[in-house]
């Protein structure tokens, strides 16, 4: 409830803002998370649309820190995780009920504000001060922001020389195409194709992936390079583009399409420790993708990181 002194916040409630908060509210510690999306997941994105199930962020992820293991085991043993495919050694596992469903379980047994958009992080001697977009005002004696880095530094101040350093970090941009399907398509089993060719990135049969749906769902997402030039094209010139290029493993006519833009896919370089803390009283610590890593597995181990190192203080 705004206006209440929280003793933590998070802000996001994407996998490392959920990380963070779980490991608080284990430790006995209360939380509150914060987001400006409608709900919990951040890019780890999934939709109905047209009788198909379409995962539009993350597509997959593997496991290889042991701490991410401990997470997941029992997730597969339940089957809410399976393994979609094996590649190079490593296996790519995703959700049967969107990859989506991982987030939004974690934020079930959590305290989270959606729509809640924050615009400035300030200290007032010993609390923060969060204020939002909406002119609601949150206090708390901690803070961690898990926003893509260049959001966190307009909503926090940050002394230099590690503003200039956390300011070097980028992110690729992405634009997806959610494309449905008359029938089946003609990527090949696994349903999933990393290809090295311009305009295209990757390309998901999600129903092969077992995302379910009456009707076949595919995701193309497009390279940098070409999410970057088309950023302001508009998009039924993306999706002309980028439907054509992909036509070869489509398969079956194109029934229906959404668009959506990735602002910040994946960090390009990350940050050379699973968090950064900023001491203090009170204290403040940025986590997500662009310090553990530029993958689901990073986020989260990023988030837990974060909250230990909270703890610690
Ligand atoms: C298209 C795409 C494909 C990908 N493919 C893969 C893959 O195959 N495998 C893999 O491992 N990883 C993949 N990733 C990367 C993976 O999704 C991310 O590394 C991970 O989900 C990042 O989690 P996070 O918590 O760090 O950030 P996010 O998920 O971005 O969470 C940050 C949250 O902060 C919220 N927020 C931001 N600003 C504010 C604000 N001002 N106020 C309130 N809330 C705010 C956002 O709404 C968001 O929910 C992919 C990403 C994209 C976009």
């Amino acid at each position: 409830m705004p206006d209440s002194l929280e003793e933590y916040i998070v802000i996001g409630a994407g996998l490392s803002g959920l990380a963070a908060a779980t490991v608080l509210k284990r430790a006995g510690r209360p939380v509150l998370l914060l987001d400006k999306g409608r709900r919990a997941g951040g890019r780890m994105a999934s939709r109905h649309f047209e009788q198909a199930h379409i995962d539009y962020g993350a597509q997959f992820f593997s496991v290889r820190d042991p701490e991410f293991r401990q997470f997941i085991d029992p997730l597969a043993e339940s089957g809410r995780v399976t393994r979609w495919f094996e590649r190079d050694g490593e296996i790519r596992y995703c959700s049967p009920a969107g990859m989506n469903s991982l987030p939004r379980q974690m934020a079930d047994s959590l305290r989270i504000a959606c729509e809640v958009t924050v615009n400035a992080v300030r200290r007032d001697q010993h609390r923060w001060r969060i204020e939002t977009a909406g002119g609601e005002v949150y206090w708390c004696k901690a803070v961690v922001v898990t926003a893509p880095v260049p959001q966190a530094l307009a909503l926090v101040e940050i002394e230099p020389p590690a503003r200039e350093e956390l300011a070097t970090i980028e992110y690729h941009r992405c634009l997806a195409i959610l494309a449905v399907l008359a029938g089946d398509s003609s990527i090949p089993a696994p349903g999933f194709l990393r290809l090295a060719q311009e305009p295209l990135q990757t390309l998901s049969d999600n129903r092969q992936k077992g995302l379910g749906g009456h009707a076949t769902g595919v995701t193309i997402l497009a390279s940098p390079a070409f999410s970057l030039q088309h950023w302001d094209t508009p998009q039924e010139e993306v999706a002309r583009l980028l439907l054509a290029a992909a036509a070869p493993w489509l398969g079956s006519p194109v029934t229906h399409w959404r668009y959506h833009r990735w602002r910040y896919s994946q960090p390009v370089e990350t940050f050379p420790a699973p968090c950064y803390g900023v001491e203090g009283d009170p204290p403040l610590v940025l986590a997500g993708d662009a310090f553990g890593g530029p993958r689901v597995e990073g986020a989260f181990l990023s988030g837990v990181a974060a909250a230990r190192w909270l703890l610690a203080r």
